[in-house]
């Protein structure tokens, strides 16, 4: 590799960068379309719901009422993760992507491999999670 391809000593290197930054487009798309996905599906549900307006004698209401809160769950994680997506991505614009916000050390490429939004480097994970 080039001496020219590396950020500095510790950083991540021009071809990692544009690896992970790849990934984070992917999950992006893949985010987007299941968004699409589930507001199809709470749609549906919804509609179901309208036909039987009445949930307690409805043998089927609470299996929607169900189905809506988990669609809605579901929803609001593929948004979470659009968030975080995007705070990475802007993260690899600024040049600040693959630094522990924390601890200010490098999170490690393997790490950011397995888990591209990765704000924290294990060490900090591990504290912040318990
Ligand atoms: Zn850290």
């Amino acid at each position: 590799m080039l001496r020219e391809d590396m950020v500095d000593d510790e950083g991540l290197a021009t071809a990692e960068l544009d690896e992970l930054a790849a990934l984070l487009q992917d999950r992006r798309a893949k985010d987007l379309g299941e968004a699409e996905h589930l507001a199809e599906s709470l749609g549906v549900v919804l509609s179901a719901r309208g036909e039987s307006a009445d949930d307690e004698h409805d043998p089927e209401g609470p299996t929607l009422s169900y189905e809506w809160s988990r669609l809605q769950a579901l929803r609001g994680e593929t948004a979470d993760d659009i968030v975080a997506v995007d705070a990475a991505l802007a993260r690899i614009e600024e040049g600040t992507y693959g630094r522990c916000m924390r601890c200010d050390r490098m999170i490690g490429v393997e790490r950011l491999r397995a888990r591209p939004t990765a704000e924290l480097c294990i060490a900090c994970a591990m504290t912040v999670d318990g």
